[in-house]
């Protein structure tokens, strides 16, 4: 590796480990350029549903390319997002009616937060507090690691975070995360923003839909806006399309991204339900949703989230949720005796277990040497410390998913010898 100009996310350069030249990807893997197959077990941190290069997907960004590339999306339109509105509207609950568009996870949370805040403001109260849940990750601009876990990853911009409200992952004591946010909306919270069933960055700690049930209802009941921080969970991981539909809820805000364009390109929406629009809605400039960003709604990635939504429609991808998902508990079981493993777990798709010491923490040296010898083993996969979790794209073959699976239990078995 000659010196990269490169500046790598999350990576400590200082650590030195050189970054893998990537050349092309099919499916669930990826080639390097010299010449190693890797499994993508993490779909490339998470947006990877259908699998990398999907032809259909790839078909539609190079037919849109011919048409139109980009353009202001500031009181001008063009079809591609057209269809995209109405195709969400169609398939998501019908009181999440209006769609803005962004172009990332963070932007959507961002977008949300000001949504909730602009319709306490316009409707003249002075709700202002936001509540969130201890563990959870939105995201890494101000705003979302604001409303984000305090720790390690964001200690050195704490002056610039907001002050929210905290309530406690629902682990053993449930009630204890109810009667939290009972006391926080009934003190008059703005909104509460949660990740639903599944924490992901927090390190895929997983809450029973009917928790999760429990908590919309308490928010509704004092009129604390519920804002659904579905960038990970969607888009099947979770079993189902969203992770708030096997729960039986809508929230008053939607937040959707990765898997929106099937992992291809990037492109975000918020789902506002019609109260949220109204407190917006008015012929006074000053209640305009001042909020833009450059590639709004980039025709290129709408056309690419459509033909994700035509997969949807015409192609079996619950089937295939369903049978990576069982197979993903077989291995998860074939593991459940191992006295190195903990804490095993699954949500659809996504599969977690602690691997070595159940006290360890994210930066114990286990993390890093795990994420080597998977690296060695030619996986891509990145344990959140000594979580180690399994989340590869629908249409990984069975044959790749026994590696992945038997390279966690070789590491475990190692951890126990050493
Ligand atoms: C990844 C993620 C985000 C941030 O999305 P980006 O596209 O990386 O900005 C926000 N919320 C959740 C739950 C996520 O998993």
């Amino acid at each position: 590796m000659t010196h990269s100009p490169i500046w790598h996310p999350f990576t400590q350069h200082g650590l030195g480990d050189p970054a893998p030249l990537v050349t092309h990807a099919e499916g669930a893997v990826l080639h390097t350029a010299d010449g190693r197959r890797v499994v993508d077990a993490i779909s490339s941190w998470w947006v990877t549903t259908h699998g990398h290069c999907h032809p259909r997907i790839m078909a539609a960004i190079a037919e849109q390319a011919q048409q139109l590339d980009q353009m202001i999306f500031a009181g001008w339109t063009h079809q591609p997002a057209e269809d995209l509105a109405l195709e969400l509207r169609r398939i998501l609950p019908g009181e999440l009616t209006r769609v803005f568009f962004s172009d990332s996870g963070s932007t959507a949370v961002e977008v949300a937060l000001k949504m909730a805040l602009g319709f306490w403001t316009h409707r003249g109260a002075g709700r202002s507090c936001v509540v969130v849940m201890e563990h959870s990750y939105h995201g890494d601009t101000i705003g979302a690691m604001s409303v984000g876990a305090r720790g390690v990853f964001n200690a050195a911009y704490a002056p610039l975070l907001f002050d929210v409200g905290r309530v406690p992952f629902p682990g053993d004591d449930p009630q204890a995360t109810l009667d939290a946010l009972e006391a926080a909306c009934a003190a008059g919270a703005a909104a509460f923003i949660v990740e639903p069933l599944v924490l992901g960055a927090g390190g895929m700690l997983m809450y029973p839909a009917a928790v999760l049930a429990e908590m919309r209802e308490i928010c509704a009941r004092h009129g604390t806006l519920f804002i659904a921080d579905e960038v990970m969970t969607a888009w099947g991981r979770t079993g189902t399309l969203t992770a708030c539909e096997q729960a039986g809820i809508v929230p008053d805000i939607m937040c959707l991204s990765k898997g929106l364009t099937g992992g291809a390109i990037p492109l975000a929406v918020t789902m506002a339900s019609e109260p949220i629009w109204d407190a917006h809605y008015s012929t006074d400039r000053t209640r305009t949703f001042y909020h833009s960003s450059s590639y709004t709604a980039n025709p290129l990635a709408c056309a690419a989230a459509n033909a994700n939504l035509a997969i949807w429609r015409e192609e079996p991808v619950l089937e295939r949720i369903a049978e990576l998902s069982s197979g993903q508990q077989r291995h998860l079981e074939a593991l459940e005796d191992h006295p190195m493993a903990s804490n095993l777990r699954r949500c659809g798709t996504i599969a977690a277990l602690e691997l070595g010491d159940p006290g360890g923490s994210y930066l114990s040296d286990l993390g890093p040497r795990l994420l080597r010898r998977f690296r060695e083993a030619d996986l891509l996969l990145r344990p959140l410390g000594n979580t180690v979790y399994v989340m590869p794209p629908y249409c990984i073959e069975d044959s790749d998913l026994a590696r992945i699976w038997a390279e966690i239990g070789a590491a475990a078995e190692d951890i126990a010898t050493s």
